[in-house]
């Protein structure tokens, strides 16, 4: 299969038995819907956003993690994903990523899925193959020493130590992506579907240096990447806003991309190749950076948001009041009953202090304004409760658990669920992204 791929000077893959690669669009939201139930609520942000000139594509997106815990298939995303979008009339495209995969967990996202995260983190910091690194550098001289990106003022000074030392380290997870890549494309077809590579959920984030000699490698095991998903500073909390330095965060992401522009040129690379932001709900202050940091170099970018929808079926069940109320307060209950199972699968990217949680016997006295004021993203209300918000983030298993008696009341409560829903993609996420300055 590998050698099937050529990429051509353009970025496009000049295959000759095929016909329109699917190219990725230029702004794209992944959007996470847990319970199957919020497609249509989530489409009609991206339709907001389009009537106001901004075409943002949604890509559903879904974990194998998070299907085990729902005890879903990923043919219940495509089919709600596909249901929204002919029920709204959606003129655009639109994408079912199998999300955080390898090559174990694949095969079930194979037959329905049109966009693969291609995750190898974990494989970060093997070692590779004897020499490899060293042949590595032999190819790609260029690497070690002065490097001129344009739109980065100083050049990037890479030492043939700092080069090899680098290749050493993202060598093996390049070659697993590889592995992945040709697993999907030889049961889907070259050019059939999105390829993204992520190592994100990793400890240390990668430099811009790094960035272009993973992007070097990439580009030597022909794996047409679309879109990349580095470990950017700071933290990236589930459901809260970014805790770190913001200015150094822009200062990277806009190097990022400067890095990724110089490379798609270097190595003949997609055309469309961007950033990926994963963990992207909610990430409030960085949402200008990321804007002007795109806007500056004219490049696309796909923002990442999950479980930030499941929290706002949890507000709208407590603004619709009633037994509305009643099934939010039982899972808060339960989550704060099950706290250490339910976080210990998110231990690395929550920070929960538990002496600032609220009482359930507490909790069972609010009203719907107090449940959903301390739920709700708005760090200007003092209701607001980022621990209470973090722990629920993670406690979508209780709601799991309760089945039907939980999907029932979704279906009852949907106007108030699907207000929410609508309102928190489209003013809090897609209006400060893609729609301000
Ligand atoms: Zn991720």
């Amino acid at each position: 299969m590998k050698t099937d791929l050529t990429l051509g000077n353009a970025g496009r893959y000049s295959g000759h038995h095929m016909k329109n690669p699917v190219v990725l669009e230029k702004y794209t939201l992944g959007v996470g819907d847990r319970f199957a139930h919020q497609a249509k609520a989530q489409l009609a942000a991206c339709l907001c956003a389009e009537a106001r000139g901004a075409v943002v594509i949604p890509v559903w997106n879904k974990s194998n993690r998070e299907h085990k815990i729902v005890g879903s298939l990923p043919a219940s995303t495509r089919a709600a994903a596909d249901a929204a979008v002919r029920e709204l009339g959606w003129k655009h495209a639109h994408y079912v990523d199998a999300d955080h995969i390898n090559l174990d967990t694949v095969g079930i996202f194979l037959e329905v899925c049109d966009f693969f995260t291609i995750d190898v983190a974990d494989a970060i910091g093997k070692p590779p193959a004897a020499g490899a690194a060293e042949a590595f550098l032999a190819r790609h001289p260029e690497l070690a020493g002065r490097v001129e990106i344009p739109g980065i003022p100083a050049p990037l000074e890479i030492s043939r130590e700092t080069a090899l030392q680098a290749a050493s380290k993202f060598l093996g997870a390049v070659a697993e992506a590889g592995r992945i890549y040709r697993r999907i494309a030889e049961a889907k077809g070259v050019g059939t579907f999105v390829t993204e590579v992520s190592m994100d959920e990793t400890d240390s984030p990668q430099t811009p240096p790094e960035l272009l000699i993973i992007l070097a490698a990439i580009a030597d095991e022909q794996i047409p990447i679309q879109t990349i998903a580095p470990k950017f500073t700071g933290r990236f909390n589930k459901g809260v806003d970014y805790v770190g330095n913001v200015e150094q965060f822009e200062h990277e992401f806009s190097d990022d991309i400067a890095v990724i522009a110089h490379a798609v040129k270097a190595y003949s690379l997609p055309a469309n190749l961007k950033l990926s932001v994963h963990s992207g709900s909610d990430k409030f202050s960085i949402y200008a950076p990321i804007s002007r940091s795109i806007r500056k170099f004219d490049a696309g970018v796909h923002v990442k948001t999950a479980g930030t929808t499941w929290l706002e079926e949890l507000i709208g069940l407590a603004e619709a009041g009633a037994d509305g109320l009643a099934t939010a307060k039982e899972i808060y209950r339960s989550a704060f009953e099950h706290i250490d199972e339910l976080c210990a699968p998110y231990a690395t990217v929550i920070d929960i202090d538990r002496a600032k949680l609220p009482a359930p016997d507490a909790v069972d006295l609010w009203t719907s304004e107090q449940y959903a004021g301390a739920l709700r993203h708005d760090q200007k209300n003092p209701l607001f409760n980022p621990h209470l918000r973090q722990l629920l983030h993670v406690g979508f298993k209780i709601a799991s658990k309760m089945g039907t008696r939980y999907t029932d009341m979704l279906v009852a409560c949907e106007p108030s669920i699907s207000r929410n829903v609508t309102e928190n993609l489209y003013k809090r996420h897609l209006e400060p992204l893609f729609l301000r300055g």
